[in-house]
């Protein structure tokens, strides 16, 4: 006899399980297929997010920015360290316990809301009655029924045509983040924000990286004024980043990968490296879901088709995150989760893709809300700018790290912001005050009359919002 439920969400990534907790505070009898495993075999919700995504990559992006203030940062706060030792295998140990209480967080998480926790493979069966079939395949086959279903099976990482990922020499994401020895030489393909993010941990662990970027711009979504001084400060790290180079041949063996490229100006190089990170975007993941057994469509990339609502081409069934159009990040998946499960239950659930924040947790931080200079430029809409530099920021001043900028855009007119752009110390946490203001419709006005604590690197916003209106107080 197949299990029913009212809901059963495919994909237990920041998208299904989050959908799948609010389809339970609604009083939905809910369940939720994932099929990732641990090295042990065991169940590892949380999605590409929790094991080989944003948690481990903090993790070990906070761990090397510590080796790297220690080796060479304390000393200038009167700490001299002597002898210091990089245990990368306690490094990398610390960061799969810091996955593991997220995976652990999750099961926890599913049985405080009554979640029906299912460890395998989720593929739609057919329709059935009034909703579908669903094989789930794991350490035991079974089949149970949902009324309404949430697709939320992620994302893959894209692969250089000719150089299939090893883990080994060829990585992707995955074996970035486990890498048991520093290479010497590490290329990166790709210079979004993963492939800026790996190159970063493992330039401060002592690696020569070399990213190969195929576009002419750095960092081509990002507000140019932004970019221009994030590069700076990449570049005097000693990050080396080539523009506009187009990939010829990827070669490798057990010595190393030898990239053929042509550089911007034409000339032909080849780049040795240890080991090449190719993080050149991620493709839409539907592979064992099965949608042709009940017609479920697709586009031309792949991605479940999709409104603006989450809703597929079939009743009742939805999809959310990575598998469908949008930006790919954790947080646009977990608010298309929750509205859906609001929409189920007759609610208006919904996302406002304008206040989406982008991160790049690179030093410095570079954090972003609403639209860039270059695209107000674009679509002729009539602005005024404001920043102001953390060098004038008594908090950035007393941090050591005075690197960057905040900077507003907002309506030439009515003064409503527009965008906010940060980078940064702390830009992750500092955008959010950004995201309230537009989510709220605020002025740059509304922001500069706030009273901001002091000393603290907020007020390098607060002076960002009186630059609009040229009267900054510090600067
Ligand atoms: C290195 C890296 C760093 C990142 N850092 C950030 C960051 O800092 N901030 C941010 O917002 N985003 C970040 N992202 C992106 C973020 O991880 C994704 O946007 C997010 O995980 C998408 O969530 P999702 O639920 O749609 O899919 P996923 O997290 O990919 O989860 C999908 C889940 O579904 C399971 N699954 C797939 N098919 C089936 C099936 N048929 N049956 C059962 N289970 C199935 C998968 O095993 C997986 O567990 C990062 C990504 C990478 C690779």
């Amino acid at each position: 006899m197949a299990k029913n439920f009212d809901v059963v969400v495919i994909g237990g990534g920041p998208g299904g399980y989050i959908a799948a907790i609010r389809a339970a505070q609604l009083g939905f009898n809910v369940a939720c297929i994932d099929e990732w495993k641990n090295k042990d075999g065991k169940p590892a919700p949380g999605g590409t997010c929790t094991n080989v995504g944003c948690i481990p990559s903090k993790a070990l992006l906070q761990s090397s920015e510590h080796f790297e203030h220690a080796g060479k940062h304390f000393a200038d706060h009167g700490i001299n360290v002597k002898g210091l030792d990089l245990d990368l295998a306690k490094m990398l140990a610390r960061k799969d316990q810091v996955v593991k209480q997220n995976n652990d967080g999750i099961l926890f998480l599913f049985k405080k809301n009554k979640v029906s926790f299912f460890h395998g493979r989720g593929a739609f069966a057919k329709s059935s009655g009034d909703g579908y079939e669903i094989k789930v395949s794991g350490a035991s086959e079974e089949t149970i029924t949902g009324k309404h279903v949430i697709v939320a099976t992620g994302s893959n990482a894209r692969a250089l045509p000719g150089a299939a990922f090893d883990e080994e020499r060829i990585l992707s994401n995955d074996g970035a983040l486990r890498i048991e020895g520093v290479p010497k030489k590490l290329g990166l393909i790709g210079s979004g924000v993963i492939g800026l993010e790996m190159g970063s941990v493992w330039r401060r662990l002592g690696s020569e990286v070399t990213v190969l970027e195929a576009l002419p711009t750095f960092l081509g979504a990002v507000d140019e004024q932004i970019a221009k001084e994030a590069k700076k400060a990449f570049d005097k790290q000693g990050l080396k980043i080539e523009l506009g180079v187009k990939v010829a041949e990827v070669k490798s063996n057990k010595q190393g990968v030898a990239v053929s490229y042509t550089s911007a100006t034409g000339e032909s190089k080849i780049l040795e490296v240890d080991r090449l990170i190719v993080s050149i975007g991620r493709v839409p993941n539907t592979i064992g879901l099965e949608p042709d057994a009940v017609g479920l469509k697709l586009d031309e990339r792949g991605a479940v088709l999709v409104d603006d609502q989450c809703r597929t081409n079939l009743p009742n069934v939805w999809a959310i995150g990575d598998v469908v159009r949008g930006p790919m990040l954790a947080h646009k998946a977990e608010e298309e989760g929750v509205a859906v499960a609001e929409r189920i239950a007759g609610q208006h659930g919904h996302v406002n893709f304008n206040t989406i924040p982008w991160v790049i947790y690179t030093s410095p931080e570079i954090a972003w809300v609403g639209q860039t200079e270059q695209q107000l430029k674009a679509a002729g809409v009539q602005y005024k700018a404001g920043t102001f530099p953390f060098m004038a920021n008594g908090r950035a001043r007393a941090l050591g790290d005075t690197t960057g900028m905040v900077k507003f855009l907002a309506d030439a007119k009515t003064d409503e912001i527009l965008g906010v752009h940060i980078v940064g110390p702390m830009a992750s946490e500092l955008i959010s005050e950004a995201v309230v203001a537009m989510e709220f419709r605020a002025s740059s006005e509304d922001i500069a009359r706030i009273c901001h604590a002091h000393p603290s690197l907020s007020e390098a916003t607060k002076e960002a919002a009186l630059a609009v209106d040229k009267r900054t107080l510090n600067f």
